[in-house]
């Protein structure tokens, strides 16, 4: 689905075992904000996000704060739109303004949304076009049926980068691996598995009702884990020289973020593994701020923009 070039050989993690994410993402964020310097000088646009939070969920604050600091540091325009309550009403006018807003390229409203409003009404209001966040029905329908132009959501999109990247250093490409996304979330795990499938992969799905997990996982070449239930993956479950990808974010007793995936023990079975924080995580708003240069590139009728493998 997306274009791609590749910038050099093997990256500096060609012996490590360890994807590192945060400077996966730190190099594409450079780049998108050298890519958005020059889209500026040839078309006098600045790349724009609108990010709509409303209530006051602490986490949710967190990510669109990280978000607004991000858009700022790649040169975008970056506007944050913040309410303590709001009607359905009044959230859908907002949104109407912002579809209508040439300054702005990108729309995210942050989930989850609290008691009252609609989710699904309200992201079916944002612009398809503007849908930087992947989630409107007429970008995940593109997707699932592989129709060049869609936006894909950014997590999944981010691992996509990640796996892409390993491969790159291994020499070695997704076409007929067997891959296993454990999870099947609209905007993780089937969009996941539709990157993967568009990618040529062999994809299976499984989810809380699948009965012989570790013997899927004992089969797959490629894993990605978006669970949210920390450990869940056990390491012994993972293939000789697998790629593992740990999507899940949770939250220990002692404060510590862990992932879904038994990292030690799989850490010695995976050819490659995402840590957790560290590994998925960074690239989600990377991508957001790719899906949004891309937004701003079409809305000028220029060009789509190329993610290098860098
Ligand atoms: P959801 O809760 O929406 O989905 C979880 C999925 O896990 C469901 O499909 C569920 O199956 C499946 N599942 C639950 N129990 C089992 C089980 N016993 N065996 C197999 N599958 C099971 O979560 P999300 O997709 O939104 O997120 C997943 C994780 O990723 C979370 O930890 C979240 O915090 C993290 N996350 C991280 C992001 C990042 O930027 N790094 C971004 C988004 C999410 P079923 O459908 O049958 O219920």
């Amino acid at each position: 689905m997306e274009n791609t070039t590749i910038e050099n050989s093997a990256s500096e993690n060609s012996n490590s075992k360890i994807i590192d994410g945060k400077s996966i993402a730190a190099r594409l964020v450079e780049d998108i904000s050298q890519q958005a310097q020059s889209f500026r000088q040839k078309s006098a646009i600045q790349p724009g996000l609108a990010v709509c939070i409303v209530g006051d969920n602490p986490a949710s604050r967190v990510y669109v704060r990280a978000k607004e600091k991000r858009a700022q540091q790649a040169g975008f325009h970056s506007l944050v739109l913040q309410k303590e309550a709001i009607s359905q009403e009044e959230l859908l006018a907002q949104i109407d303004a912002l579809n209508d807003d040439p300054k702005i390229h990108g729309i995210l409203v942050q989930l989850p949304l609290p008691q009252g409003l609609e989710e699904r009404t309200v992201i079916e209001r944002i612009a398809p076009h503007k849908d930087v966040d992947g989630f409107h029905t007429e970008n995940s329908g593109k997707l699932m049926c592989g129709i060049e132009g869609a936006f894909v959501p950014c997590t999944p999109l981010g691992c996509l980068h990640l796996i892409r990247c390993q491969l790159h250093t291994m020499r070695d490409s997704l076409e007929g691996k067997n891959a296993l996304v454990v999870g099947r979330s609209n905007i993780v795990g089937k969009p996941m598995a539709a990157l993967l499938l568009a990618e040529n992969a062999t994809v299976t799905i499984a989810h809380s009702k699948t009965r012989n997990l570790p013997e899927l996982c004992q089969s797959a070449e490629l894993l990605i884990a978006a669970v949210g239930r920390a450990n869940f993956i056990k390491g012994e479950w993972v293939k000789q020289g697998a790629i593992v990808i740990d999507v899940g974010i949770n939250r220990a007793e002692n404060g510590a973020l862990l992932g879904d995936v038994e990292f030690d023990k799989a850490q010695k079975r995976a050819a490659a593994i995402t840590p957790v924080p560290g590994g998925v995580g960074p690239m989600t708003i990377a991508m957001l701020l790719w899906n949004t240069l891309v937004a701003a590139h079409k809305a000028a009728g220029f060009k789509k923009p190329e993610i290098k493998i860098i």
